[in-house]
C-alpha cells in the first residue's frame, strides 16, 4: 500500500492534491510520500524484529538527503557505493558506525574518506581491493573492519543488467575461493574480518534465489569459523521486488523474507544487516507529467508527455513498466483505448510504453507514473539540455521542494568556453 490515492476525484500525495503541486514547482516533479518511506522501513524492522540487525538503506535507489535523514531518524544505517554516497549520508547526518560501503571499484581516495570519516565494514570485492585497504589503513594507523562480499553463482532469475550472483557478473569474489581469501585477509594487518556479504540483485519476486545464496553463506559461516575467524555479521545485501504491476502477482512481502531468514543464518548467532532499496522507495514515489499534444499517426496514437527519458531511465534501459494514471480520476466506465506514451527526446528510446490502455488523456492533462520513487530521479540526467527534474516532499499536508529545478542559467553556465579557441 502506498499514500498516492484519489480522493473526491484527484490523486493525492498523502494529504496534498497533486495539482497544487504542479501549480507550485511545475511540472515534470518527482514527488515522495514520508508516511510510505516510513512504512516501507518498519516493515523491514518487523521482518527482522527477535534477530539483532541493521537495516542498511541502499542510498543509490534515492539519495536525496531528505530521504536519508528521514532513514537515520528511523533508526536505518545506510549502504553507500561512492565517496559521494558516502558525503551525502555523513551530511544527512548518518554517523559512520551506521554506513556500509559496497561497490566492486573502492578508490583509495574513497577508502581514506570512510576510514577517517567513521565506518561501520567494508564489503570489499577482490584481493586487489583488500591490498589496496589494508595499506591505506597501515598508512591511516587504523584498522578497517571488513567483510568480503562472495558471489554465490545462483540465478536471481531478474533482469539481466540488475543480475548480480552469477559466475560471470563483475561482483564479489567466488565462492569457491572465499576461504583462501579469508585466510590470506587474516594475514592483513590492516584489515579485520567481521563477517560475509552477499548481494545477488535486484527487483527480485522470489525468496529462492535468496534463499538458495544464503544457504551457501551459512555453510560458508560454518566453515570459516572451523578455519578460526570470527564471523560475528552476515551483510544479505538488498533487492526484494516490488509490484510495478498492480496487475501481476505481488512479489513476497518483507515478512516472508524475514522469517526465510531467520529460518536459514538465524541459528548462527550474527548479527543479520539487509540493504533494501528499490522496497524502500519504489513505491513511496512518483514522477508527475503533463500531456503536451496527443498525435495520431500512421495506425496508432501518442500520448507526448513533457517528462521523458531523462527524467525516467527505467523503460528505456530496462524495458520496465510503470503504472501510468491520470491524476484527474477517470469517470467510472470511461472508454480506454491503446496508447504510446512518450517524452520529448529525439530517441526512439524515448518511450515509456507502447500500446498501454489509457483513458482519455487532452494536452495539459496531468499524469501520474506509480513506482517510481527507486532508481528515478538518482538516474535522471540533462540529455537535451532538460533541467534536473525537482524533487517534492510530503508529510500529511506539509510539502517541501526537496531539490530545486536548476534554473537554465545553472545549466548554460556550467560549461567553460575557453579563451584561446
Ligand atoms: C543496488 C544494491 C542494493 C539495493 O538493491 P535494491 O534492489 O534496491 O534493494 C543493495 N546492496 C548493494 C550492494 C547494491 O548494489
Amino acid at each position: 500500500m502506498d499514500h498516492f490515492l484519489y480522493r473526491d476525484g484527484v490523486l493525492h500525495a498523502e494529504d496534498v492534491p497533486l495539482p497544487e503541486i504542479a501549480a507550485q514547482v511545475g511540472t515534470p516533479f518527482y514527488c515522495y510520500s514520508v508516511a510510505t518511506l516510513t512504512r516501507h522501513f518498519r516493515l523491514f524492522q518487523e521482518a527482522l524484529a527477535g534477530m539483532d540487525h541493521l537495516i542498511c538503506y541502499a542510498v543509490k535507489a534515492n539519495s536525496n538527503q531528505a530521504v536519508l535523514k528521514l532513514m537515520g531518524d528511523l533508526g536505518a544505517g545506510v549502504d553507500v557505493v561512492s565517496g559521494g554516497e558516502y558525503r551525502r549520508a555523513r551530511a544527512a547526518g548518518i554517523p559512520g558506525e551506521r554506513i556500509v560501503f559496497s561497490g566492486v571499484g573502492k578508490t583509495r581516495e574513497e577508502m581514506r574518506l570512510a576510514l577517517e570519516g567513521g565506518i561501520r565494514q567494508f564489503n570489499v570485492e577482490s584481493e586487489p581491493e583488500m591490498a589496496a585497504l589494508n595499506e591505506v589503513a597501515l598508512g591511516l594507523g587504523v584498522v578497517a573492519p571488513i567483510a568480503v562480499r562472495v558471489n554465490p553463482d545462483v540465478d536471481a532469475q531478474t533482469h539481466e543488467k540488475i543480475a548480480t550472483g552469477k559466475a560471470e557478473n563483475k561482483f564479489g569474489i567466488p565462492i569457491a575461493r572465499a576461504r583462501a581469501v579469508y585466510a590470506h585477509a587474516a594475514t592483513l594487518p590492516g584489515l579485520r574480518v567481521v563477517g560475509i556479504d552477499v548481494h545477488i540483485g535486484s527487483q527480485l519476486t522470489a525468496l529462492e534465489p535468496f534463499e538458495a545464496a544464503y544457504a551457501k553463506v551459512a555453510d560458508l559461516t560454518r566453515a570459516l569459523r572451523q578455519d578460526g575467524h570470527e564471523i560475528i555479521r552476515l551483510d544479505l545485501g538488498g533487492g526484494l521486488g516490488i509490484p510495478y504491476e498492480r496487475s501481476n502477482a505481488a512479489p513476497p512481502l518483507p515478512l516472508e523474507y524475514g522469517a526465510m531468514i531467520r529460518r536459514v543464518v538465524g541459528d548462527l548467532g550474527c548479527e543479520i544487516e539487509i540493504e533494501p532499496g528499490r522496497l524502500i522507495a519504489g513505491n513511496a514515489g512518483i514522477l508527475v507529467a503533463q500531456a503536451i499534444y496527443v498525435k495520431e499517426g500512421e495506425g496508432r496514437n501518442f500520448l507526448i508527455l513533457d517528462a521523458a527519458m531523462n527524467d525516467l531511465v527505467r523503460p528505456a534501459m530496462y524495458s520496465a513498466h510503470h503504472d501510468i494514471v491520470p491524476v484527474i480520476e477517470p469517470a467510472p466506465g470511461a472508454e480506454q483505448a491503446p496508447i504510446d506514451i512518450v517524452g520529448p527526446v529525439c530517441e526512439t528510446g524515448d518511450t515509456f510504453a507502447k500500446s498501454r490502455m489509457m483513458p482519455p488523456v487532452a494536452p495539459g492533462d496531468l499524469v501520474a507514473f506509480r513506482s517510481a520513487g527507486a532508481y528515478g530521479a538518482v538516474m535522471a540526467s540533462e540529455y537535451n539540455t532538460r533541467p534536473l527534474v525537482p524533487e517534492v516532499l510530503v508529510m500529511g499536508d506539509h510539502l517541501a521542494v526537496i531539490r530545486d529545478r536548476p534554473s537554465f542559467d545553472e545549466i548554460i553556465n556550467r560549461d567553460t568556453i575557453p579563451e584561446w579557441l
